[in-house]
């Protein structure tokens, strides 16, 4: 879809939760966790400060610790967005939360499991593989059609987008750029890999995370300052007769937010947002674009050129693809104010 146009469907973000379980630090330290889960998507956060209640939030779909990365690739929803973008449409899967919460976890498994080259069937395995696995299903059922895959692998570390399949020496930034075209924004330059058999988006993955550590290793707080977009782009080809094909052109973003610790922290310091760049603008923005997005009332305007994740995230946002958000949080007393911004931010969202 074009990046202007709003659909009126009140169902295009889904947001779930998942909450993490507790590490062995948080044992050893005989840290209290502070999560109830009554059932029916509830979640009781009790903060046990004198005089406050505990605080009650409720969801569509609620991941408890033990749930399992199988559990979350059948239930969070990520399967229609795959669906649809075989047919067509751009859609979007983001874990949002503070920094240790789980995020990456969800996405891509266990630290080093997917640059340690394991088989695309470890039980280990985050969204992001099983997504790759299901898409060749879909692509398998549908044998009067032709599929052409296209990947790409970005960073965005300080307003700047680093190719993480291409980095060169330098880690040259690369330019959004408008196009009249296709009436989208896009990375001028960035490196997409064609794609034939599930090994070939499987090394993509690999690739994108064996650079992103790299760079990661010049700065601590890397991983929780920069944002990364892997995205999938469908095109299908429908022979209609003998001389006539059609195409249907869909995507799917996997992004892994910069902790949302960062928001705050740019708040705190009192800055505008234009002053804010150095800090996370493109996470202030979205959550500006997203909560535009989710009150059904306020469709004016939604700022999706002020930063460099919503433009290229808008064709998804606000077309007619679907957005799927994941919430991730921490079980443990030491993480409540966080964890309440996390769940009011994807209550707000819903
Ligand atoms: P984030 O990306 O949000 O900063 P991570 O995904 O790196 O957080 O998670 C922090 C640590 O907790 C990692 O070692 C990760 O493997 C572990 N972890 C997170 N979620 C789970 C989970 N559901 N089950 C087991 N371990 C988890
Ligand atoms: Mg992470």
């Amino acid at each position: 879809g074009s990046n202007t146009t709003l659909n009126s469907d009140e169902d295009n973000i889904n947001v779930v939760i998942r909450i993490r379980p507790m590490n062995d630090k948080e044992k050893s330290c005989g840290e209290k966790q502070i999560l109830e889960f009554p059932g029916k998507g509830q979640v009781i956060c009790h903060t046990d400060a004198p005089g406050q209640k505990s605080k009650v939030f409720s969801y569509n779909v609620v991941f408890e610790p033990a749930a399992t990365q199988e559990d979350v690739l059948e239930y969070c929803g990520i399967k229609r967005l795959l669906e649809m973008a075989v047919e067509g449409f751009s859609c979007t899967a983001f874990c949002y939360g503070q920094t240790g919460s789980g995020k990456t976890h969800t996405l891509t498994g266990p630290p080093g499991l997917v640059e340690s080259g394991a088989s695309p069937y470890s039980p280990e395995h985050g969204l992001v593989v099983r997504s790759f696995v299901y898409l060749f299903r879909l692509i398998q059922e549908r044998p009067e059609s032709h599929f052409i895959l296209k990947a790409s692998f970005l960073e965005i570390y300080n307003e700047k987008v680093i190719d993480l399949l291409n980095p060169g020496t330098a880690r040259k930034p690369l330019q959004v750029r408008w196009s009249k075209d296709s009436r989208s924004f896009y990375v001028e330059n960035l490196f997409t890999v064609d794609c034939e058999e599930l090994d070939d988006l499987f090394a993509v993955l690999e690739e994108g995370m064996r650079n992103r550590s790299v760079g990661s290793h010049a700065m601590n707080a890397h991983s929780s300052r920069s944002h990364t977009v892997l995205s999938v782009r469908v095109r299908r080809e429908l022979r209609a007769d003998a001389s006539v094909t059609c195409a249907t052109h869909g995507k799917i973003n996997f992004v892994d937010l910069a902790g949302s610790e960062m928001t705050k922290r740019t708040q705190s310091t009192g800055k505008t947002l234009e002053e804010a760049n150095n800090i996370n603008r493109s996470l202030m923005v979205l959550g500006y674009c997203i909560a535009q997005l989710s009150d059904g009332k306020k469709r004016g305007h939604i700022p999706y050129r002020d930063s460099k994740l919503t433009k290229l995230l808008a064709d998804s946002l606000a077309g007619n693809g679907v957005t799927l958000m994941i919430a991730c949080i921490a079980p443990t007393k030491s993480n409540i104010s966080e964890t309440i911004n996390t769940l009011r931010y994807a209550a707000r969202a819903k």
